[in-house]
This record gives structure tokens, C-alpha cells and sequence, in this order.
């Protein structure tokens, strides 16, 4: 399965991912990854089966609080707006501490996630690429696709992570061990509140943070009504504003494609970011610094502004003077 372009397109580079050599984000087949896959079918079946037969408020109370914890420190703020997109800087053992919470997403370790990112990134930032990256291929054969498989590109492009970050050995552990890592707060769990807080605490928790991520991505790529636009690239990110607090800022996605390196992702008037909330949080501890806002970074080319809906706002927020109309 493929886009629907004929001719190769030409590839745009992203930092890590590298088109010299004439990768091409078009041709490739999905192919079914079995780990992948058992991985999330056993969680979702362990959480259906004995989610309901282990219910209690304490149960859930711990799933709640694991998954706020791990999605928005981790998952957002430590592994996308900091590792990923170098948004802005901490001390190392905080970066460790956010990364491994978002390890405990039970998603991908850190290498494995920024290669999913930034793969996916440099396929929508192309002139055309495949139904994989762009989320193109209906709802089911999608979820069948992100949550089991992988792609497999005709012309792989280069991919390049720091020397800094491949040569760490916490980072080296967490990667080979990623999974396992569940296992560092199981035992707790279990010593807690026994079978019932590992059943929500794991399984419920990391098989709906699984299928959340993918949902989220599913819906910020269906073409919508929108305010900011990227010229040139063949997929676009739409926002989903009834989800911005249970994503902690990352159903922001069309502001996120506008402005990538932002580590605030809610930043059009009326938008409430919580993992935002907690970089100021750490800014204000002068745990956090250079933090990137659109005020402070540069317009990516390409970026214009949807002339019908600029009027939304009774109050503009500066950058978005100096944008195109499109
Ligand atoms: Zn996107
Ligand atoms: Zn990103």
C-alpha cells in the first residue's frame, strides 16, 4: 500500500533523519511486528478479562494517578517536548526521571520512541508519503497498523541519534529492558494492594495509553477546519481541543506541527497545557531553561495561517503577525 503520487517526491531532512542518498517516504510495506503485537493484545485482553473482575476505587485510583503521572511527565513533557524535540533544558537527572517515566508508558524505550517520532515527522513533512505515516488508511486497517506493525521502506533514509544520548548507559538499559521495566512497579503494586492495583496499575493503564496514543494520532491527521497550515508538506496536524487536558497539551497537534520545537503546545488563546504547566513548574525552580515558545522561535517555512478563521481571536498573539495568510 502507498500514497497516491507516481513520481517520487523530493524528501525534506528532519535533524536525525536524513533523505541524502534518495530514501523515498512513499514506497514500503507494512509489515507485522509479533512482539509489538503481543504486547498489546495481551495487555488489552488481561485488562478486559480481569479488569472488571478486579475493579475497586483504590484499583482505579492508582490507575488514574500512574497514567496522569507517566503520560505527562514522561510520555509529553519528558520523552516529546524534551528529548524529542529539545524544547528546552534541565538537569540530567531530571531528563532521566522524565524519560523514564515515560518509558513506564510501556510505549517504546528512548531510542525506540524518537525513531517512531521522527520517522513518522520526516514521512508528513515530504510532498507526498505513505498511508502509514499519514494515518490515511481508515480507522481499523490504522489501528492495526500503528499499534502491531511497522513500515518497511523500499529506500530507507539515514537515521542518526546524538552519540551523547546512544553512548548513555541509562539510556542503553532502559532501551534493551524496556518492557520489563513494567516490573519495577509491579512488585510494589502488588506488595500494595495485591492482584487488583497490578491488573489497573499495568494492564488496564498501559493497554489505554496505547490505544489513546493511537487514537489521538488517528484524529489530529483527518483533515478539519484549522487556523495554521504548513505549505509543501503532504500531511497536516489538526487540533482536538476536548481532549487538551486528558493529553496533557498533546492533542494540541496542529500548533505542534506549526511550531515543533515549542515546549508549550497549547498556545493559542483558550488552550490549557498542562505538561506547559509543568515545564513553568520546573522553570520557576530554575530546573528549566532556554525554554522554546512560538514567541522565541523562528516561523518554520511554509507556515501560513488560514485567512476565515484568523478571526477567532479577540486578542492576537504577536507571533502570529508575522505568518502569511495562505
Ligand atoms: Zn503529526
Ligand atoms: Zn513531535
Amino acid at each position: 500500500m502507498s500514497g497516491n503520487c507516481e513520481e517520487n517526491p523530493k524528501p525534506v531532512s528532519t535533524e536525525r533523519v536524513s533523505s541524502d542518498g534518495g530514501a523515498n517516504p512513499v514506497h514500503g510495506t507494512v509489515v507485522l511486528k509479533p512482539a509489538k503485537m503481543a504486547w498489546i493484545v495481551g495487555m488489552t485482553v488481561v485488562a478486559l478479562v480481569a479488569g472488571p473482575m478486579t475493579f475497586s476505587w483504590p484499583a482505579f485510583s492508582v490507575f488514574v494517578l500512574i497514567t496522569a503521572v507517566t503520560i505527562c511527565g514522561g510520555h509529553s513533557v519528558g520523552m516529546h517536548r524534551l528529548l524529542i524535540h529539545r524544547s528546552f533544558k534541565t538537569v540530567p537527572w531530571i531528563e532521566k526521571t522524565l524519560v523514564y517515566l515515560g518509558v513506564l508508558v510501556g510505549m517504546a524505550g528512548p531510542y525506540g520512541m524518537i525513531r517512531l517520532h521522527d520517522f513518522r515527522d520526516w514521512g508528513q513533512r515530504q510532498s507526498e508519503c505513505h498511508d502509514f505515516f499519514a494515518h490515511r488508511a481508515g480507522f481499523w486497517k490504522d489501528a492495526y497498523w500503528q499499534l502491531c506493525c511497522g513500515i518497511k521502506l523500499k529506500q530507507e533514509p539515514r537515521f542518526t541519534i546524538e552519540s551523547d544520548l546512544v553512548s548513555d548507559p541509562f539510556y542503553l538499559v532502559v532501551e534493551r529492558t524496556w518492557m520489563a521495566q513494567q516490573l519495577v512497579i509491579a512488585v510494589p503494586l502488588y506488595l500494595l494492594g495485591g492482584l487488583p492495583f497490578v491488573v489497573w496499575g499495568i494492564c488496564c493503564r498501559v493497554s489505554v495509553s496505547l490505544i489513546g496514543h493511537w487514537l489521538v494520532g488517528y484524529f489530529a491527521h483527518q483533515p478539519k477546519d484549522h487556523l495554521l497550515f504548513v505549505k509543501g508538506a503532504c500531511v497536516q496536524g489538526y487540533n482536538l481541543p476536548r481532549l487538551g487536558i486528558v493529553t496533557f497539551g498533546e492533542a494540541f497537534h496542529e500548533n505542534h506541527h506549526a511550531f515543533p520545537a515549542s515546549a508549550k503546545l497549547g498556545f493559542l488563546p483558550g488552550q490549557t497545557d498542562l505538561g506547559w504547566w509543568l515545564v513553568t513548574g520546573l522553570e520557576r525552580l530554575g530546573l528549566a531553561w532556554d525554554v522554546n515558545t512560538p514567541e522565541t522561535l523562528e516561523a518554520r517555512s511554509g507556515l501560513t495561517i488560514n485567512r476565515e478563521n484568523r478571526g477567532n481571536f479577540v486578542r492576537e498573539p504577536g507571533w502570529l503577525h508575522s505568518l502569511r495568510e495562505g
